[in-house]
């Protein structure tokens, strides 16, 4: 067959980002599958992409695939969701061609056997990949980059691990050998990895014990010293701006604050010298920045006094098993990161 093959997006106008930059690594996955492919005497066909807009970058690979006269167009994906979802799904037009039926069931059964959820064959005429082609195409969505577990499995699988069980499926094989353990990812893309410049947040914490703590920049450590609750918070971030509030343990949420300055108590930091055991923060992208490279969000968390790290919550979602905030009401907390 001569294959139409693409990982999706572009280096300058990216997809997903959460534990893993989707277009970097289904990059990583083309390069391992394309040769995989030929040493099964298919043709692949390049339809990857280095356009700056989505428009473009879509039709870059759509264009390819139909100015060669491909036989079948497969597009490699990962999907997000906000942390919840997870698994392997294949979108096809429509359900007439037996073939792609086949192969999107061999890949959704291929990923579940190394422990992936297998979410099944879909159809959607409304994706541009599906509806552009004038031959059979494939959008496979290999897992989700924002959950830990899926992106634990990319871990240990690597890009030419998740390649070999597309070219089994492609080439009519499923694969053997049980499911792989996870290597748990240990904290989500930096902000700015979307090609944009690095976003650095600055914060710090208050304890009683010990008073206002040293500086932190993005991950470069946590505020905070274990076993010392946090009574006040301070941020500030050197691209765009942001809000933050704090909840008072046995209170309510404090008002919103916007600056950063420990020595301004109406709006250079959050909290009142009680015990906090929530935090809210909200960042604002610059509309320069994120008709560039995407809106960000503030990522952050903490941890419960002496305990693990709760998961990592954006902005102010809701979404995804998220809560709006990082904390448990009641629980004193003695560590914070944020980038
Ligand atoms: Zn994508």
């Amino acid at each position: 067959m001569k294959i139409g093959l693409r990982g999706g997006h572009s280096p300058n106008c990216k997809g997903a980002i959460g534990y893993l930059d989707e277009q970097a690594e289904v990059r990583k996955i083309y390069y391992e599958l394309a040769p995989m492919l030929q040493a099964q005497g298919h043709t692949v066909i390049n339809c990857n992409s280095d356009e700056y807009n989505q428009n473009a970058d879509l039709n870059k690979g759509t264009n390819t695939a139909n100015a060669n006269g491909c036989d079948i167009f497969i597009s490699i994906h990962m999907n997000a969701s906000g942390g919840a979802g997870n698994g392997t799904e294949c979108w096809l037009y429509d359900a007439s061609n037996g073939t792609m039926n086949t192969i999107a069931d061999r890949i959704c059964q291929n990923f579940a056997a190394k422990g992936f959820k297998n979410r099944g064959r879909k159809y959607n005429t409304g994706f541009h990949d599906l509806n552009a082609t004038r031959m059979p195409a494939m959008i496979v969505e290999t897992l989700f980059c924002d959950n830990s577990h899926d992106a634990g499995l990319y871990n240990t699988l690597g890009a030419k691990g998740i390649a070999e069980l597309i070219a089994a499926a492609i080439v009519g094989q499923t694969v053997s050998g049980g499911a792989v353990t996870p290597v748990q990812p240990s904290a989500p893309v930096a902000l700015g990895s979307g090609g944009g410049p690095t976003i650095n947040f600055k914060y710090r914490v208050r304890t009683k014990e010990d008073g206002w703590l040293p500086e932190v920049v993005n991950l470069a450590d946590y505020a905070g010293i274990p076993g010392h609750a946090i009574t006040d918070i301070a941020i500030g971030v050197d691209r765009g701006s942001l809000w933050y509030q704090v909840h008072v343990k046995g209170g309510g949420w404090l008002p919103a604050v916007t600056g950063y300055n420990i020595n301004d108590y109406n709006n250079g930091y959050a909290g009142n010298g009680q015990v906090v055991d929530a935090v809210r923060v909200y960042y604002n992208t610059p509309a320069d920045y994120a008709a560039q490279y995407g809106y960000q969000k503030a990522q952050y968390r903490v941890a419960p006094l002496g305990g693990n790290y709760y998961p990592w919550q954006y902005d102010n979602e809701t979404g995804g098993g998220q809560d709006g905030y990082a904390g448990v009401i009641g629980q004193a907390m003695d560590r914070f990161q944020l980038f």
